[in-house]
């Protein structure tokens, strides 16, 4: 396991006190590395958790060459005749789940269901409706210019064939991936134990609620936005409240915190000046750098290791105390890693270009993050307005907003009507 100093000796240009977030990512992905545990669990059970092995099909689906539609089964050569229409005769009836044994002479055909194994023979289907009963009663009449050889027919193994890779290791179990799993009669799948992160609020001047408000204090926001940006990953919660600016108070939480879980988030006295122990107290029982990352909202940050006493360190996150810079540095910085350390090789979703209704001001240097409504323009196109009042306090803009307007570190001021890179919330958050 690299130290955090041979981490950083491996950066190009790192400066712990103006590092660019990109720095932050890639110091990040050297720091941290997914659980061993996995463990076996049925399939209802799996939903948003991490694939841990290669699923490997075990059968062709569909198993048959079977109908995409209602409609009658023929062979598909008689439609290489000339002849605008064919007349055939109906032998008999295939229905879904069970097989159609009968023989099909030529000038024949048979009704069929949607699903229903294509009989022996035939490899065409005419849709039901684009054909007319003849006089008879007994004869189908369709219309051969509009078909060709095959048309209606699903093959055998064309979603997937038996031993061809069917979800891979590190992806993340959505309804779909659920799905794909139980078409191929797998009832249960290995994946990564959950993780399970501790997280606490420090600072003499933060209630808990339920305390009566008094000068100077405010209310914990930040175990709350925490506590719904770890639910929503799917990690399991250790609440360790609101830790006043003591040494023995905060020894006590981070030894607690990293004895009991995989990571640790605190919030506050990470700055630099700040009068408490919080920093003395992180320096003391880890291996933790303290940086001034090149980012707004969120500068001041701590990330290291803690141990315990068996087993692999925690990775601590000291996020500043300002609940936008809180959500903000999470999801940029906390929840990647957290999601390696989960297993998940997805890749990030991609952030969605919008044209930004209005002029904001930037020198390039910087990656600054702001909470922004994307709506639909009169052409259609995403559009972006920033939610009032940016300050890194005010959480009202993050609760109003869909997404994270990114303007990245060599950008500059954007102009109304430039399109800019937003993190979208649905999906993440
Ligand atoms: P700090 O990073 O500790 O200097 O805190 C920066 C600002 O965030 C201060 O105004 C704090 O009062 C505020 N703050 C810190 N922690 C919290 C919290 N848990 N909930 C709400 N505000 C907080
Ligand atoms: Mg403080």
């Amino acid at each position: 396991m690299k130290t955090l100093e041979q981490i950083a000796a491996e950066l190009q240009g790192y400066d712990p006190q103006s590092l660019p977030v990109d720095s932050v990512a890639a110091f990040l992905r050297e720091l941290v590395a997914p659980v061993a545990d996995t463990e076996a669990l049925p399939l209802f059970a799996c939903l948003d958790r991490v694939l841990a092995h290669e699923l490997v099909s075990p059968l062709d689906v569909p198993p048959h060459d079977n109908s995409a539609m209602d409609g009658f089964a023929f062979d598909g050569a008689l439609l290489l005749q000339a002849e605008p229409e064919l007349k055939l005769r109906i032998v008999g009836t295939a229905l879904a789940g069970q097989a159609w044994r009968g023989q099909v002479g030529p000038g024949e055909c048979v009704k069929i269901m949607t699903g229903a194994i294509m009989p022996a023979g035939l490899d065409t289907v005419v849709p039901q409706e684009m054909t007319q009963l003849a006089d008879d009663g007994q004869s189908v009449c369709i219309p051969t210019g509009l078909l060709r050889p095959g048309d209606n027919r699903r093959l055998r193994g064309e979603d997937l064939r038996r031993g061809e890779s069917a979800l891979r290791r590190g992806e993340r179990l959505g309804p779909a991936r659920l799905g794909l799993a139980a078409s191929l009669g797998v009832d249960q799948l290995h994946t990564y134990r959950p993780l399970k992160v501790a997280y606490f609020s420090t600072g003499s001047e933060i209630l808990s609620l339920g305390e009566a408000p008094r000068e100077g204090a405010v209310y914990d926001s930040n175990r709350y936005t925490v506590f719904g940006l770890l639910r929503r990953m799917g990690c399991e919660v250790l609440d360790l409240g609101v830790v006043p600016d003591e040494p023995a108070r905060l020894e006590a939480a981070f030894r607690q915190a990293a004895e009991q879980a995989d990571a640790i988030i605190s919030s506050g006295g990470v700055s630099v000046g700040e009068a408490d122990f919080t920093k003395a107290m992180m320096k003391k029982l880890g291996d933790v750098a303290f940086w001034r990352v090149a980012m707004r909202p969120g500068r001041p940050m701590a990330v290291g290791r803690l141990p315990k006493t068996s087993g692999p360190p925690a990775i601590l996150f000291g996020l500043p105390g300002n609940p936008v810079a809180v959500m903000v540095t999470f999801l940029a910085f906390v929840r990647p890693a957290l999601l390696q350390m989960m297993g998940c090789t997805d890749a990030a979703p991609p952030l969605l270009k919008a044209r930004c209704t209005q002029a904001i001001k930037k020198k390039p240097g910087r990656t600054e993050y702001q909470r922004g409504v994307v709506t639909r323009g009169v052409d259609g196109m995403p559009e972006v307005q920033i939610t009032g009042n940016q300050g890194s306090g005010v959480l009202s803009s993050m609760a109003q907003a869909n997404g994270l307007i990114v303007i990245h570190h060599g950008q500059g001021s954007v102009m109304p009507g430039d399109l800019v890179d937003v993190m979208m919330f649905d999906g993440v958050i």
